[in-house]
């Protein structure tokens, strides 16, 4: 890990900067590789997480990480993050607050590893990167804002109890790294939607 990314895995693990820090076990720093083309963000830990300290490791981690084998790429190779790095009691989802206290250490994660595409897993972080909603209608575009490509695709949780959004995020991570190549051979991609800001 680059040293300017281990000082901002130290920072979230001593931050008490909200409240989620007085009901978490552990806060949940970004794990991953940091050359990586590619940062994908969720929406915050799960008990599994909370209680490893480390992100998507639990059920739906495990979706996650069949959708990338499925791609041809292993989890060492990306870097995985969330919005909020400490877990929300009952896993609700997270506030405005917790989300604006939390989103400088997201911002430090991109701006070391400066990823060729940020790839938004789920409707808050969605909402919390680029203000979208409605995932499921967007999933599956690619978004350009600020010279960034972002990639949207539905959260791995909510292909627990659905086996079609399984086979979605399997297709749309294969999409993923299918531009991610062509990007690396000097080529443009296609842009569904073009923000400003
Ligand atoms: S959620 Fe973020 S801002 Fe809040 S305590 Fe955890 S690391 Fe700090």
């Amino acid at each position: 890990m680059s040293q300017e990314l281990e000082k901002v895995k130290q920072n979230v693990i001593k931050c008490t900067k909200c409240d989620l820090c007085k009901t978490r076990i552990n806060s949940v720093p970004g794990k991953g590789n940091f050359q990586s083309d590619v940062v994908f963000v969720g929406e915050a830990p799960g008990r599994n997480e909370d209680r490893n300290g480390e992100p998507f490791v639990g059920v739906a981690g495990k979706k996650l990480s069949i959708a990338l084998e499925e791609a041809g790429i292993s989890r060492d190779d990306v870097y995985i993050t969330n919005v909020v790095k400490c877990r929300p009691p009952n896993n609700r989802v997270p506030s405005t607050v917790e989300r604006n206290t939390c989103q400088e250490y997201l911002k430090q994660e991109i701006l070391i590893i400066k990823p060729k595409i940020i790839c938004i897993l789920g409707n808050t972080a969605f909402n919390s990167i680029l203000g979208g909603s409605e995932i499921t209608k967007f999933r599956g575009k690619t978004v350009r804002k600020d010279n960034q490509f972002y990639f949207l695709t539905v959260h791995p949780a909510a292909t627990i109890y659905n086996q079609e959004l399984i086979e979605v995020l399997k297709k749309d991570i294969a999409k993923l790294f299918d531009m991610i190549r062509e990007l690396k051979n000097g080529k443009t991609i296609p842009v569904d939607i073009e923000y400003s800001s």
